[in-house]
């Protein structure tokens, strides 16, 4: 067998699984040891900073100059007691990943002693060069730095390397002119508008107690795990996180058998340590358990105020990376690493909550609080309805149109999935002539929901936006992708929603009628003109496609033309409107979003030219010789034709493929090349999407049918069976 594949095979073979045992039994035991919570604040911090940090937290206050010195020093005490050598800003640039530039605690004095130092203006803010980063244009023509700022509402943590630890310390990252050039600054904004839209609708209308609101999230994230040594004997997934090339393993998902199966026990130490380490973080990991395809799995936290769970799944993400080292796997956060079976999301479970204690998505007994329910209901509906387009551009990315608008992949048609009790209560309620006539349907006493919906809801796992009783669940967004960017969507789009719902009521108010009638009479024409984007049936099935171009629903498969979406003046008026995105940072984002797409492909392209020349020909080659001497030796022993027909076929077979290969491989070069020379990035994505890739499609075909032909000695990549089966 080839040398490198059979040495992978033998590495992952051996392998020895490795336990950790957590701390203690009691994970209560060393919950949030690493974060610097409320707890650590108030044994190291005076009773001022503390109240200082909290109001910062609590109430969104600056905090001033010298409050910060304290908390910094404070910071550093503590930090320093749990064996923390550095410090770093710690934030989230749109390259996806987090980014982090270690200072040290230590400074020489000038009379060669030295002092562990840690200052108020080192917390607050600090100087990255932003050149580095994607800015997309953004870029002052005498000043490329940016700054990272303290967002005081995510509690710094400690990270605990192999020889040493570090604090960081959550910030936002801008330009020098104040553009945001993260995740994380826009993020902030969305979620202070819908908080503001929200408290105002509950206390105009339901509740005046209620003062404060968030959003919640819970992120369940899927991912592959995969034997580190065959990774590495897979060009492809090293440099892509997919495989490029593969035939699908004789067995697969078919049998249905991994699903809730028993975790394998390497990947259960995995998991074990995987908690332990995300634990000591306060990350809240509640579930774990296989997913659909081999290999998959999917752990989920118990949901948190949005921008912790974010930043909670940013660092679950990166801790993934460590621990599995640790177990010798490779964690695959790839939306599809393996065609023919499942890709991976990352489902973000969303609600809305009030200080009162109140999910404003969950349905309750009583028809007075159900009006505000419905009311919220309702306008996620109609806020997803009249912004789909934008969601889908929310979740566009390379690897996630695998997920979406492929072939073998459910469509990329924004839909709601609400369950057959909602839809009847809402039709009867809201719906139709019917109920336009009947006095009764707009009355508040008849909101009864049944009590089967409030812990029963049912499910459709083909719904891209699905109610699950008392959240949405947006399930769309990509396993690899900082889903900040779906939350900056959902969240400005709930703020404006929620903002033009209080006018439309106040309108009709103004006019005589009655608060309670005003409210049902806006919910029912905003039900009726948003309905057509409801829909319980096969999200997946070739029906909906045709249904939903009917029901004038958009269906943008690919990235490249799913990204206009962010730069549509109605965008432009929404974002810029409610104060998250000016116009510059929109289009500086769309430019790097179509950049990154660009990359990718590229990177796709160059490395299956490579494989498909120096793996697959030579391979396909040898294989052809082996054959052709054979032949000639049975030739040459005077064997009639017939005996050695089949030999004949395959080199014939073998030489179309390779001549395909090699042919497309060319063109795949040439394509490449001409999209380079496009000046317009989005012209070059689309060259990149239509141009290039579909190539890639040809050389899968013709090497995986010689993957299948060729003997398996010969084979110098790890087949899909292997990596999706020893474990
Ligand atoms: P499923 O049945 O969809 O696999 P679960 O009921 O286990 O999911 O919940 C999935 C996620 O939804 C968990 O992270 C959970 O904490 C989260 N979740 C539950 N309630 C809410 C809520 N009100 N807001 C946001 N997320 C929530
Ligand atoms: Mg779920």
């Amino acid at each position: 067998m080839s040398l490198v594949r059979n040495q992978a095979l033998q590495t992952a073979l051996n392998r020895v699984p490795i336990s950790v045992l957590p701390p203690s039994v009691k994970v209560s035991d060393y919950y949030n040891i690493n974060v610097f919570n409320d707890n650590a604040m108030k044994s190291y911090l005076s009773k001022s900073a503390y109240k200082a940090v909290s109001n910062a937290i609590i109430k969104g206050e600056k905090i001033d100059r010298a409050v910060a010195e304290e908390v910094a020093a404070g910071m550093k005490s503590w930090a320093i007691n749990r064996g923390a050598t550095h410090y770093t800003h710690w934030f989230q640039p749109l390259t996806g990943a987090t980014a982090e530039k270690h200072d040290a605690f230590f400074e020489p004095t000038e009379d060669g002693r030295s002092m562990e130092i840690f200052s108020g203006n080192a917390l607050v803010q600090q100087e990255p060069d932003a050149s580095s980063f994607p800015n997309g244009g953004i870029r002052n023509t005498f000043e490329a730095r940016g700054y990272t700022a303290w967002d005081p509402s995510s509690p710094a943590f400690i990270m605990e390397g192999n020889n040493g630890k570090t604090l960081c310390i959550p910030t936002i990252f801008v330009s020098y002119t104040g553009e945001a050039l993260d995740y994380k600054a826009p993020l902030l904004k969305a979620l202070h508008a819908v908080e503001k839209a929200v408290v105002s609708v509950c206390s105009n209308y339901f509740d005046k107690n209620v003062t404060k609101a968030y959003a919640s999230l819970g992120i369940e994230q899927e991912y592959f795990l995969v034997d580190e040594a065959l990774f590495y004997a897979r060009p492809d997934l090293m440099l892509t996180g997919r495989t490029l090339l593969g035939q699908s393993p004789e067995k697969g998902q078919q049998l249905e058998d991994h699903y809730f199966g028993s975790i394998p026990p390497r990947v259960h130490d995995f998991m074990v340590d995987l908690e332990t380490e995300s634990y000591k973080l306060g990350i809240p990991l509640k579930t774990r358990h296989n997913e659909v395809a081999p290999s998959q799995f999917e752990c989920a936290p118990n949901f948190e105020e949005a921008n912790l769970a974010i930043d909670h799944n940013q660092l679950l993400m990166d801790l993934m990376e460590k621990v599995g080292k640790k177990h010798g796997f490779k964690v695959l956060l790839h939306e599809k690493p393996f065609s023919g079976i499942n890709g991976s999301g990352k489902h973000n479970n969303w609600s809305l909550i009030t200080n009162t204690g109140v999910n404003l998505l969950a349905p309750t007994k009583n028809p007075e609080t159900n009006l505000q329910f419905l009311t919220f209901f309702v306008n996620v509906i109609k806020g997803v309805f009249d912004n789909a387009d934008l969601l889908r551009a929310s979740i566009a990315s390379a690897g996630n149109d695998h997920r979406l608008g492929a072939n073998e992949a459910p469509p990329a048609i924004m839909s709601i999935f609400i369950g057959s009790q909602m839809t009847h209560i809402l039709e009867s309620l809201l719906g139709g002539k019917t109920a336009a006539k009947s006095k009764k349907a707009l009355s508040i006493d008849v909101i009864k929901i049944p009590e089967i919906l409030l812990d029963n809801t049912d499910r459709n796992r083909t719904s891209p936006f699905a109610f699950t009783g008392n959240k949405f669940e947006f399930r769309a967004v990509g396993s690899s992708a900082n889903c900040a960017n779906a939350n900056i969507v959902l969240n400005t789009v709930m703020a404006s929603q929620l903002n033009k719902f209080q006018a439309d009521v106040n309108a009709l108010v103004k006019k005589g009628r009655k608060q309670e009638k005003a409210i049902l009479e806006v919910l029912k024409t905003y039900y009726n003109a948003s309905k057509s984007i409801l829909f319980e049936g096969n999200g997946y099935g070739d029906e909906w496609v045709k249904e939903a171009e009917k029901r004038g629903l958009s269906n943008v498969k690919t990235t490249p033309e799913a990204l206009n979406a962010y730069v549509s003046q109605k965008s432009k008026d929404l974002f810029v409107k409610n104060n998250i995105f000016n116009a510059v940072e929109l289009d500086a984002r769309y430019e790097i979003m179509q950049e990154i797409y660009v990359k990718k492909i590229d990177i796709e392209a160059k490395i299956l030219a490579q494989l498909a020349t120096s793996h697959i020909i030579p391979s396909a080659i040898e294989y052809q010789g082996k054959l052709a001497s054979n032949v000639a030796s049975l030739k040459a022993a005077g064997l009639s034709k017939s005996l050695y027909d089949v030999q004949v076929n395959s080199i014939t077979e073998i030489a179309k493929h390779v001549k395909v290969i090699s042919d497309s491989v060319t063109k795949l070069i040439n394509e490449s090349d001409k999209a380079h020379h496009i000046e317009d990035t989005h012209k070059k994505a689309i060259s990149m999407c239509h141009k290039v890739k579909p190539l890639f499609d040809t050389i899968r075909k013709s090497s995986d049918a010689l993957e299948f032909m060729i003997e398996d000695d010969l084979w110098k990549l790890p087949k899909y069976r292997e990596l999706l089966f020893v474990k």
